[in-house]
């Protein structure tokens, strides 16, 4: 009995949940990896996530290789055809593999299970609680995440599982293409986060000290206080169980301390499994507002916004926060939370930019890009999602700034022009006078740009359009 086990984002052996199933099934068991190229031609990916999924791929590779009769076997084509070919050469009774739920991933999970011939057998692995799992009292997949978080926190949760043993048989591997055989060689002036188990590992260690104070930090980009998992959790290096039971045994070693950083965290997990499941019962939403009221809201796209655009992609607003976030993105395909929410209600309610170009750009430089959260994010801070911002509650950049970054640590670190602005000037040093500017060696409109915007009049406009659309 022979099962092929096709893996795609749950890129590990441990607690990969198909590879589990197969292993208590089959003696024989064929881990096996399509790498479709033709993805690699037609996308403009950003190299940061290409080279994680890269990292990753290699270690699991040669993890497996180095184990005594496993191996991953990797081909490069289209996954039915790829698989087709491996079942008749092998003669391998099924197909197992996690499921995946993006409208992408559907579509291509829909025809494997047409096209083959033999049983394909699918698994939930990516997430907690999926699809229909957690519904209201009256049936009904959940909008609202305080009411869903209450169930996900109740409901009972799987632990991770150990594969058991298996031998993958002798089969031709295809070599896995190098980042310049696939175009994606690392530009210059990029640091770049390295992929992999291990590294995920390494992580889950590092985070075990600052999960106590998550809830207190967590929103000071400048302290680096979250776990940096979300690549990790993207790629299936790490499992969403094996973290969510991590928290709880710490919380269980300390039982008299306060676990209040670690709930908070664990909610982060469930605003996770929150939105993947609007994605799954809403996938519409990929292409048009949650709320249907605003479909119609007249935005500018990247071409008439032109200026306006490149200023905001490249860090270049006169904006300080709003600066610093998207060149920390720029450099290393990576945002922090509080920066995402803040860069993208000032593309939607200072900039009025349209929603699907920011959704377009953050799908390409994001190393932990996930549609679902995406979306979520992107519809939460234009007003326009589930559970979303109102429209009226507008973030003001500047004083985001004064609230979460107020020695301006972050702005410096990635806005190094204004390194020896005084701190009382640094998040409006636009308001300097010549001699001030003189003295910290800044000239505004020459070395930084004045604010391309008058927050003020973009917020009563913004608000303005809202209403208009709002019934
Ligand atoms: C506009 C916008 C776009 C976003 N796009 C993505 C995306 O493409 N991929 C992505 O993983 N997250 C996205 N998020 C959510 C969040 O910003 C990131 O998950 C978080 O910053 C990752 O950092 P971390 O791993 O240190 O998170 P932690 O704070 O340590 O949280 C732990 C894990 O919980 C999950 N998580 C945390 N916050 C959220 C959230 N608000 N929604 C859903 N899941 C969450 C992530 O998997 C994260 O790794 C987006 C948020 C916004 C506002």
């Amino acid at each position: 009995m022979t099962a092929i086990v096709w893996i795609r984002r749950s890129l590990r052996e441990h607690d990969n949940t198909a590879l589990v199933e197969a292993s208590k099934e089959h003696e024989k068991v064929i881990p096996f990896y399509c790498v479709d190229e033709n993805y690699f031609e037609n996308s403009t990916l950003g190299h940061p996530r290409v080279k994680f999924w890269h990292d990753s791929l290699k270690e699991l590779r040669d993890n497996l290789g180095d184990e005594k009769g496993k191996e991953l076997i990797v081909r490069k084509g289209k996954p039915v055809e790829e698989l087709q070919k491996l079942i008749k050469e092998t003669d391998a009774d099924a197909v197992y593999h996690n499921r995946d739920y993006t409208p992408y991933s559907r579509e291509r999970d829909q025809k494997v299970q047409e096209e083959l011939e033999i049983p394909v057998e699918t698994f939930k692995d990516i997430v907690m609680f999926e699809k229909e799992e957690i519904l209201t009292n009256s049936g009904t997949p959940y909008k609202v995440y305080t009411y869903y978080s209450k169930k996900w926190f109740k409901n009972e949760k799987k632990r991770p599982q150990e594969v058991k043993e298996y031998k993958t048989p002798e089969l031709e591997s295809d070599e896995i293409p190098s980042l310049k055989e696939l175009g994606y060689e690392k530009p210059e002036d990029m640091e770049v986060w390295e992929g992999g188990r291990e590294n995920g590992l390494e992580r889950i260690e590092d985070f075990k000290d600052k999960i106590w104070n998550y809830d207190e930090n967590r929103d000071y980009a400048w302290k680096d206080a979250t776990s940096k998992l979300s690549p990790h959790l993207k790629f299936g290096t790490v499992s969403i169980r094996e973290v969510f039971w991590e928290a709880e045994r710490i919380k269980a070693r300390n039982p008299n301390d306060d676990t209040s950083g670690i709930k908070t965290w664990q909610e982060e997990l469930a605003w996770r499994d929150f939105y993947i499941q609007v994605l799954w019962n809403w996938p519409e939403t990929t292409e048009k507002p949650f709320l249907e009221q605003y479909e119609e809201i007249e935005w500018r796209s990247k071409e008439e916004a032109e200026e306006d655009w490149e200023a905001w992609i490249n860090g270049e607003t006169g904006v300080p926060f709003v600066d610093a976030g998207m060149r920390q993105l720029k450099k290393t395909g990576w945002m922090h939370n509080r920066l995402r929410m803040v860069v993208t209600s000032f593309a939607c309610k200072d900039l009025w930019l349209d929603w699907k170009d920011v959704h377009e750009y953050f799908n390409k430089m994001f190393i932990d890009a996930e549609i679902a959260s995406m979306v979520g994010g992107i519809q939460w801070a234009y007003s326009i999602g589930t559970d979303a911002q109102p429209y009226f509650r507008v973030f003001n950049p500047f004083t985001q700034g004064e609230d979460y970054d107020p020695d301006g640590k972050y702005i410096r670190k990635w806005v190094p022009e204004l390194e020896d602005v005084p701190d009382e000037h640094i998040h409006k040093p636009h308001e300097m006078n010549q001699i001030e500017q003189e003295n910290c060696g800044v000239k505004i409109g020459e070395d930084y740009p004045e604010p391309i915007i008058d927050h003020d009049e973009e917020r009563k406009k913004a608000v303005e359009r809202f209403e208009d659309k709002k019934d």
